[in-house]
């Protein structure tokens, strides 16, 4: 590909309601995030500088986080809405950011309807989402033209402060579409009942927008092209919904796939890349104003190929542009090497948005913190030595480089990468390598020293004289110290892993943190029939097709081979402490796949006989063939104490820090900001 071939680089022209064009500067759009931002009292110039950041980076057109057009389309209760001038008055300052850096903004409009957790939630019927703490009141008919006067007012506000246009966001089970699946949709009024009424509401909003603003006026429209629920719409509803759509005036269709209370993955790590283009394709080729494609694609490459195959238009990346915001400058300067690729893990946005927190990203803890956490050039460029090569060390040992220091990085494994190396070998997680391959380009193109396989010796780093060393050692397998403890059967999770040592036919894993259930899913792990997408719509039971209503269909039943016991001594169900947006997933897959799953459990020895335990003061064995210990992690610090005593300035980030509740995006938050600092 170059620069003049490429399609996801060439402009857009999008036709205008009066005939006349607007030029979208490339292909690429940012899709819309929630960030958390919108709700701080600094928060309009950290999110101009948090969008002005990914504009800079080239992305064609941004769409913001939804906000709703009245207060009981609010998410949850005190949240910010477009509804008065006074609120809108404060956007300005995005818009300018983005216009300067040569990029297109929209505002998306999103109003909750039963998702909304506050108690004065609206919604087509009185129903409850299996997701919400309260039952919405029905919409009276006055209800509902007021709600779509209030998105015409909303798109005016919008326009009046700079925004290009609206997205109007008709999917992932929210009010519009709501209203168009009988799933939430029981009235048996107009706006309810035959397709025609179901649609009316979100047609109607589109067609108040487009009326209410001047002719360049962006209308995108976000539609559940697979709701991926029972009582969810057909194929042929889609179409008819998406050609209703185009026609009251939207000018770009942006599909999107599954409720937020689905159950099954869309965005997740282990969904194939790309996974649902060809919906997008068929949906394409019923529709004249240009498709946007979705839903998992964090590589610039895949989306060239997917426009090249003209499976849509337009791409939209979301996470990929926390990750990166330089993304599509790396991409069209040939150094796609250099991107840091969105692995899907949640951890840092998905996760801490729904939990109330700001979003941020795992693999670039500066997404939204663009104003804080700042990379810039040394004044007093310093020798540092960076000990271990695990995510908290790779993100000092690169940022430190980046600044401008001289930085030497010691491992004594002969890879980067510590515990990323394992998380890449479990089923689903494979996108960690992506991270090992940034963070390897990245140290050879700053020039930073690499003594892998070398294990650091205070001694040795004395004699070299650093200014700074950063003790990034991570963390060693706690110890445990029952009978039996020592039995060649009782493995390490390590070696598991990596396929050191064979495993048995039956297994007890001690210990269901992150690395047990990684370790269980390892272990219950079955190749199916088919290629890795077929694989993944049969496991989930996803309909491709779209015959059936919601695109569900039967799962294809679970098969393990192995008997695996995953145990805690915590009383409370397994996996409390799994992401919030994932560790529904990995539950579900181990439970379906009959994986015994035990907490409060004591545990008093092995022995030939197998795992001897007490649950609820009852005594049992387990017989199992082997035990995998994954009973979480002490601090490595053996290097602290001679360095410390010999006055070396040093710092500790990570794990080796700190052992309890480790996971990589603190370690590589740490990393970063120590390296900030130095
Ligand atoms: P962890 O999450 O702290 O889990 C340790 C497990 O061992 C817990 O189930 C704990 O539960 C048990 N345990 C602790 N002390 C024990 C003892 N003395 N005897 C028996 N069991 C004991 O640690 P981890 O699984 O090693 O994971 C380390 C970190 O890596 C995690 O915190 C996580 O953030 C990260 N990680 C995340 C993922 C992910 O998917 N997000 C995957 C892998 C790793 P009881 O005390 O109740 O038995």
């Amino acid at each position: 590909m170059t620069p003049a071939s490429s399609k996801l680089l060439s402009p857009l022209c999008l036709t205008n309601a009066d005939g006349t064009t607007t030029m979208l500067r490339n292909r690429l759009i940012m899709g819309s995030m929630h960030t958390g931002l919108e709700e701080l009292p600094d928060g309009w110039e950290r999110l101009a500088a948090f969008y002005a950041e990914r504009a800079a980076g080239g992305v064609g057109l941004i769409v913001t986080g939804g906000l709703s057009p009245n207060s009981e389309g609010n998410m949850w209760s005190g949240m910010r809405t477009l509804d008065s001038e006074e609120a809108a008055s404060p956007h300005r300052v995005i818009t300018e950011a983005v216009h300067a850096q040569g990029a297109h903004i929209v505002i998306q409009l999103l109003h909750a309807g039963r998702y909304a957790t506050h108690a004065d939630g609206v919604a087509p019927s009185a129903l409850r989402s299996p997701i919400s703490p309260a039952t919405p009141r029905e919409m009276s008919a006055d209800d509902i033209h007021r709600t779509l006067f209030d998105y015409a007012q909303a798109a005016i506000l919008a326009q009046g402060v700079g925004y290009d246009g609206v997205e109007v966001m008709g999917a992932e089970g929210y009010l519009i579409n709501q209203f168009m699946a009988p799933r939430a949709n029981q009235r048996n009024d107009e706006w309810g009942g035959s397709l025609e009424n179901r649609i009316r509401f979100g047609v109607e909003a589109v067609r108040k927008v487009r009326a209410a603003t001047r002719s360049n006026f962006i209308i995108i429209f976000r539609l559940s092209m697979l709701d991926l629920v029972q009582g969810g719409c057909t194929w042929d509803e889609v179409v008819e919904m998406a050609k209703a759509i185009e026609a009251a005036g939207a000018n770009i269709i942006n599909p999107y796939v599954g409720w937020h209370e689905s159950r099954v993955p869309t965005i997740a790590t282990l969904v194939p890349r790309g996974a649902f283009t060809g919906l997008t394709l068929r949906l394409k080729s019923e529709l004249g104003v240009p498709v946007v494609a979705s839903n998992r694609i964090n590589d610039p490459g895949l989306a060239e190929q997917i426009l090249a195959q003209g499976g849509a238009d337009l791409v939209s990346m979301a996470r990929p542009l926390l990750a990166d915001p330089m993304l599509l400058k790396k991409y069209a300067s040939g150094q796609s090497t250099l991107i840091n690729t969105c692995i899907a893990c949640n951890q840092g946005c998905l996760d801490e948005a729904f939990s109330g927190r700001l979003t941020t990203c795992m693999v670039n803890p500066r997404a939204c913190r663009e104003t804080e956490l700042r990379i810039e050039p040394t004044a007093k460029p310093m020798r540092i030595a960076v000990i271990g090569a695990g995510p908290g060390g790779l993100a000092c040992a690169v940022t430190a480089a980046q600044r401008g220091h001289e930085v030497t990085l010691y491992d004594a494994a002969p890879v980067i990468g510590g515990q990323f190396n394992l998380a890449r070998l479990i089923p689903g997680k494979e996108e960690y390598s992506e991270t090992l391959r940034y963070f390897s380009a990245e140290l050879v193109r700053l020039g930073v020293e690499q003594r892998l396989g070398e294990r650091a010796a205070s001694k040795s780093l004395l004699a070299a004289g650093f200014d700074h060393v950063v003790l990034a050692t991570g963390v060693v397998p706690r110890r445990l110290s029952w009978p039996g403890i020592e039995h060649p059967r009782v493995l390490r999770y390590a070696d598991v892993i990596e396929g050191r040592t064979p495993v048995g036919a039956r297994v007890a894993i001690v210990g269901a943190g992150g690395i047990g259930f990684d370790v269980a899913e390892l272990l219950s792990h079955e190749h199916l029939e088919g290629n890795e997408l077929e694989q993944f719509t049969a496991t989930w039971g996803i309909d491709l097709q779209g015959q059936s209503p919601g695109g569900l269909t039967n799962p294809q039943p679970a098969r393990m081979s192995r008997e695996l016991w995953l145990l805690q001594r915590r009383s409370d169900s397994l996996g409390k402490g799994l992401g919030k947006t994932t560790g529904w997933i990995r539950r579900a897959l181990l439970r379906r796949r009959g994986v015994n799953m035990l907490s409060g459990v004591v545990y008093d020895r092995f022995d030939e006989e197998g795992l001897h335990i007490s649950v609820g003061g009852v005594a049992r064995i387990l017989p199992v063939d082997h035990v995998v210990i994954c009973a979480g992690q002490d601090s490595d610090r053996s290097l602290l104490g001679e360095l410390e005593s010999a006055g070396q300035p040093l710092s500790l980030v990570g794990g080796a820090r700190m052992a309890g509740e480790l996971d990589a995006t603190r370690a590589i938050d740490e990393g970063v900001r120590l390296a900030c600092r130095l």
